[in-house]
């Protein structure tokens, strides 16, 4: 049996996980990911199929790649996702698969998805007022999130995370109440730093003004410990508990505190396109190479030689610094995942 080669990057970084957009549709609008008139959503035939997701994630399971994660776009808008979710559980190797959604549909399909393998959730929630739940979403319905992270919790999905993006001027009066929500449903709530991109510029409001706000208002708010250090979970957040509440509450910082040097990701963008960083615009045609004739190893050589390009961290601020620079043309959220 030939060597197991795991994916290594330049910068001795070990490749072990992959996030999935599998649509660019939504059936929101959030003011911070999508564009108010949506954008000219991809064909049918541009987006990447299921089939050949499936066959790139079992590559990639063969080299190390055990953690994957389905997003969008709004992931539960997407026919066959079931199926697809059972499939990407039947891959082996692949140890690790959960979710990022909106939560509005989850009525609808939660239940399947337990059913089909995913037992890991994270629903976004930017509001806990009506009004102006919509007023970000630009379309949604509160309650229909509200309801989706309740049966999301009934039904066993074990974390049901929150994730939630605080905008300044918008959002960031509601801390203390996310943090009342979190204790109120002894979940895990993480504030995830606002990344101006696709044209929406505004200030980006700290993980640190987030944790100093919370801590003035809630003794006994301190760092989760594991072997004597700060929690950090999956890599990026960095967790906190109370003494008197089971509720976790994570912040998420790449901005004002990157997690680079521990970056063991890829991103599939729903047209197929390979991503080695959310913030460097370079996409490879996936697709492409998986329509030619090539064998699993030729695809895995393909891959392993352009994360030889991935940077050792990511240049948000730079390009923060020149005025315009971060209107990236078509790169809205929803296609690249978050
Ligand atoms: N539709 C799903 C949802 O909203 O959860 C999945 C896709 S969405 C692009 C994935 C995550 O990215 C969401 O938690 C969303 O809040 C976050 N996100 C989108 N745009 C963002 C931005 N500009 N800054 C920070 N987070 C963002
Ligand atoms: Fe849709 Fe999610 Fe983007 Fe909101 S954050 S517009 S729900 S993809």
């Amino acid at each position: 049996m030939d060597k197991f080669k795991p994916l290594i990057d330049s910068h001795g970084r070990k490749i072990t996980y992959l996030r999935v957009s599998i649509t660019d549709r939504c059936n929101l609008r959030c003011v911070y990911c999508m564009p108010e008139k949506g954008v000219n959503p991809l064909n049918h035939n541009e987006i990447i199929s299921y089939e050949d997701i499936l066959r790139f994630v079992n590559v990639l399971a063969n080299h190390g790649v055990n953690k994957v994660r389905i997003t969008g776009g709004e992931p539960l808008v997407r026919k066959g996702l079931v199926d697809f979710t059972r499939s990407l559980g039947k891959i082996a190797g692949i140890t690790d698969i959960s979710m990022t959604t909106n939560g509005t549909l989850l009525e609808q399909y939660a239940a399947g998805l337990y059913s089909a393998g995913l037992k890991r959730i994270n629903i976004s929630l930017d509001s806990l007022k009506e009004d102006r739940f919509l007023q970000i979403s630009r379309m949604g319905n509160l309650k229909d999130v509200l309801r989706g992270i309740k049966l999301a919790q009934k039904t066993g999905f074990n974390p049901v995370k929150i994730n939630t993006v605080l905008i300044k001027g918008i959002n960031d009066d509601e801390i203390i109440d996310f943090v009342h929500f979190a204790r109120e449903f002894e979940i895990n709530l993480r504030f995830i730093e606002y990344m101006p991109i696709g044209g929406n510029v505004t200030e980006t409001i700290t993980s640190k003004e987030i944790e100093d706000k919370i801590r003035r208002e809630f003794d006994g708010f301190e760092p989760i410990l594991e072997n004597g250090h700060q929690a950090v979970s999956q890599a990026v957040s960095k967790e906190f508990g109370f003494k008197d509440n089971k509720a976790v509450i994570g912040f998420i910082s790449p901005l004002s505190e990157h997690f680079c040097a521990g970056c063991n990701r890829l991103r599939l963008t729903a047209s197929g396109k390979l991503r080695l960083c959310l913030f460097y615009d370079s996409e490879y045609d996936i697709k492409k190479i998986l329509s030619g004739e090539h064998e699993d190893e030729a695809v895995f050589n393909w891959v392993s030689n352009l994360i030889r390009l991935k940077q050792d961290k990511h240049n948000f601020s730079e390009k923060a610094k020149k005025p315009g620079s971060l209107l990236w043309a078509n790169d809205f959220m929803n296609g690249i995942g978050g």
